[in-house]
């Protein structure tokens, strides 16, 4: 009889898992339950509806420092199947890929709806079976076999089981995994923006969609700073900076119920002391200017008036006019700018839970539990998670690939 194998979530690791499996083994039974009526939901909305489907970072080592959990175990996985054996696969799959400026890859259609087409078409096509509206209700363990038991339906009894559900917020609330008597690492949001306080909140809104290229962000008292685009919104800061070290502090932020002060430089890598350097310089050479015209820094110009304004200085002031105390805030307000973060707000393009299944459970090779044989587990439900760039698809497509690996091995 064919060997059954059940994948227990209809998104992307699930359904890539299934097709591998199917690729690799033909003849194995391989059934997907989906809880909801839709596959794919998140693969479908991701990246703006564009599917920002990996990065385009073929070392591995490399690769897995854009994870802030999990890259000590994904640098190994990524020797095994990283982002260029992914694309190489999609692509040997008829999906043309492009690459943007910053790394991140998308379907060449920019439309998410090429990757999840695929994806289910694909799976028709191998004959696996795709049940949605399946809720995984419970897990019975009868020595080697999994008792799989669903809402309303027949129970199915698997040889191989694989765990690709997806996120975590709350471990002790997934009830149907409870019998199995896994270790979770506690969760908590990643990929947010930072909201301003109700001081700063209505004169950043007067900035908002102003981006600056090489802004740093530093969390008082930490010894952590992220450099990278910095974006003004409506209610705070976003961009690339602060996705990063929301990731990055994910937990250290949750802890102090994101609430925290951060020292912002508006010009990134330039030190104090260069800063003043070409501050005075420039200066000097446009004396006779009104300030706020005297821009020596790649910022923009409202930036640069909303600084020297906190500065307390008359923006309409002679650059000579300019005392040496004002001169030293207007330094502080550009390198060291303080800016309270006062709550959190979800960042539509992408979002993940970091914690989830502790990674030490699992052998390193195929994501299957140490203790319990014939079980896996891939995708966001484990203890990894990325920044953002296409970094979490790649850590689904790559654990999803090792469990396939490791069941078709077995
Ligand atoms: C808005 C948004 C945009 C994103 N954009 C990107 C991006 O562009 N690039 C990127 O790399 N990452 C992106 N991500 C992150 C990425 O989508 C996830 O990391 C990835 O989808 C994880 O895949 P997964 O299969 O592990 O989980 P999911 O995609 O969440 O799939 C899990 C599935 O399991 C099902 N399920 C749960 N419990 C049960 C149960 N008991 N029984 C049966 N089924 C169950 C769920 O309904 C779900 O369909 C984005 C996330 C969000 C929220």
């Amino acid at each position: 009889m064919n060997r059954l194998v059940v994948v227990v979530g209809g998104g992307a690791a699930g359904f890539y898992c299934a097709i591998r499996l199917k690729e690799l083994q033909n003849n194995l039974h391989v059934v997907l339950l989906e809880k909801t009526n839709k596959t794919l939901s998140k693969l479908r909305v991701s990246g703006g509806g564009r599917c920002n489907i990996t990065h385009n970072c073929f070392d591995y080592s490399r690769l897995s420092t854009h994870y802030p959990r999990g890259a000590k175990f994904l640098k190994k996985a990524f020797r095994q199947f990283g982002a260029q054996e992914f694309v190489e696969w999609i692509q040997s799959h008829g999906i043309q890929l492009k690459t943007e400026p910053d790394g991140r890859m998308f379907p060449i259609t920019d439309n998410s709806e090429t990757i999840a087409g695929f994806y289910e078409n694909y799976a028709r096509k191998l004959g696996i079976e795709v049940l949605r509206n399946s809720s995984v209700n419970l897990i019975e363990q009868n020595k080697d076999l999994f008792t799989v038991k669903i809402n309303e339906q027949p129970d199915i009894i698997a040889n191989f089981l694989v765990l690709a559900s997806g996120g975590v917020s709350d471990p002790t609330k997934v009830s149907w995994l409870q019998s199995l008597k896994l270790d979770w690492i506690e969760s908590s949001p990643s990929l947010f923006t930072f909201n301003a306080n109700k001081e700063l909140k209505p004169k950043l809104s007067l900035l908002s969609g102003i981006s600056v290229p090489n802004a740093k962000v530093k969390f008082v008292g930490q010894k952590d700073e992220f450099k990278g685009p910095l974006l003004i919104t409506h209610w705070g800061i976003s961009g690339p900076a602060v996705l990063k070290s929301s990731a990055w502090m994910s937990r250290f932020l949750k802890e102090r119920n994101y609430q925290h002060e951060i020292l912002i430089s508006w010009i990134g890598e330039i030190k104090e002391e260069e800063t003043k350097r070409i501050l005075s310089e420039f200066f000097s050479l446009h004396s006779k200017k009104k300030i706020e015209n005297a821009v020596p820094f790649d910022i923009p110009n409202r930036l640069w008036t909303f600084l020297i304004t906190q500065s307390q200085i008359d923006s309409n002031a002679q650059v000579q006019t300019l005392s040496s105390k004002n001169f030293n805030r207007l330094i502080e307000n550009l390198i060291r700018f303080p800016y309270q973060i006062n709550g959190k707000t979800t960042f539509k393009e992408e979002f993940v839970t970091a914690g989830g299944i502790d990674l030490s459970q699992l052998v390193d090779e195929t994501c299957e539990f140490k203790a319990i044989p014939n079980l896996f587990a891939c995708g966001e439900i484990l203890d990894i998670d990325g920044i953002t760039g296409g970094f979490n698809f790649q850590a689904a497509w790559t654990t999803a690939e090792l469990v396939a690996q490791g069941i078709t091995k077995k």
